[in-house]
């Protein structure tokens, strides 16, 4: 019969289901990390992102406002990531009928906060009641031409940066697992991630491609080739990782650069740019590789050079 979505994978579902877009407008729609649509001179951008008990939190590790904190701020990193400014916010929420009001007051005063810092209100919503707590945000924002930065903008030569330590929030996430409390840096990572709209908009107007770290370096590097057409080759011992994460790796023998490459949910920012403006982003980040032709491949250096597989993937029974 049909295909699961365990052999189909996430990436492979979204390819399935979407179409072209039919409406006028719509400069990027499914493969960016929010849709852009064109509104006079401006651009509006719209993007949303679901969290379920138990798959994204768990309820044990998290108190509910950094639950309600993460469900926020991984939208305005998708906002950041387009060089958007973020405006609105939507928010829809499905409840067992045993919660307390008090735990979703505090879900929400996570999400209040994150809005206030970044200038969201939050207009709206959906309220239900479901077997598990699940949380869906829509974010919108707006940019303007010489600031939109899609995935698909990248060209051979480039320089590929990343705007911080990577991993942190994957060795967060191990140690959780594991039962480990300490190192805080990394679980803090995990439990209450920040995103990078401090620097989006500035990075934004020298970058030729940008995305933002939620499935891991690996993944969001091959988002970018695919959209723009191109190869590129990482260097693996570039990649920036913290004290606290290298750490993580020894107390759990784990590799850290694993961590960065396959892990996800940094929300640090992934960004290309034409040799002439490499050194008008230095200070925002650190140089992890290039931008090859296509026909070269996605590949990371490590002594010796290897195909760059992928990163976390919803569904796929080998995901890491
Ligand atoms: P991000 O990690 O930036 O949130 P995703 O990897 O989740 O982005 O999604 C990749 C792209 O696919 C995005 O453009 C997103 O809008 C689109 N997408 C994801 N799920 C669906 C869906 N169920 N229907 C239509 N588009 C989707
Ligand atoms: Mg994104």
């Amino acid at each position: 019969m049909g295909m699961k979505l365990s052999e189909l994978g996430e990436f492979g579902l979204i390819k399935r289901i979407s179409r072209e877009p039919q409406r006028e407008g719509v400069v990027a729609g499914i493969g960016d990390d929010a849709a852009v649509i064109k509104d006079g001179e401006e651009f509006i951008l719209y993007t949303t992102d679901i969290i379920v008990e138990d798959s994204h939190f768990r309820k044990e590790w998290c108190p509910p406002e950094k639950i309600g904190r993460k469900a926020m701020v991984s939208n305005i990193s998708d906002i950041a990531a387009m060089g958007g400014i973020p405006e609105y916010a939507l928010v829809s929420i499905a409840l067992r009928s045993d919660t307390e009001a008090e735990f979703v007051g505090s879900v929400y005063k996570g999400m209040y906060d994150v809005a206030d810092r970044y200038g969201v209100d939050i207009i709206g919503g959906d309220t239900t009641h479901g077997s598990l707590m699940v949380i869906n945000v829509v974010v919108t924002g707006r940019t303007d031409k010489e600031h939109l930065t899609l995935r698909s903008g990248a060209k051979t030569g480039d320089y590929i940066l990343v705007s911080g330590p990577l991993g942190g929030s994957k060795a967060g996430l191990e140690l959780l697992k594991m039962g480990y409390r300490e190192p805080k840096g990394p679980i803090e990572k995990h439990l209450d991630p920040g995103c990078r709209m401090d620097i989006a908009r500035d990075v934004a107007v020298f970058a030729s491609a940008m995305i933002d770290v939620s499935d891991g370096l690996a993944s969001e590097v091959r988002h970018i080739c695919e959209e723009s057409g191109v190869g590129a080759i990482i260097e693996r011992e570039r990649i920036p990782l913290d004290r606290e994460t290298i750490k993580a790796g020894k107390i759990l023998e784990m590799d850290p650069y694993d961590f960065a490459l396959h892990g996800g949910e940094d929300y640090e920012l992934v960004f290309t740019v034409p040799e002439e403006n490499l050194d008008r982003v230095r200070r925002y980040g650190t140089v992890v590789g290039r931008i090859m032709d296509k026909d070269m491949g996605v590949m990371i250096e490590n002594g010796e050079i290897m195909d760059l597989k992928g990163g976390y993937e919803h569904f796929r029974e080998d995901r890491r």
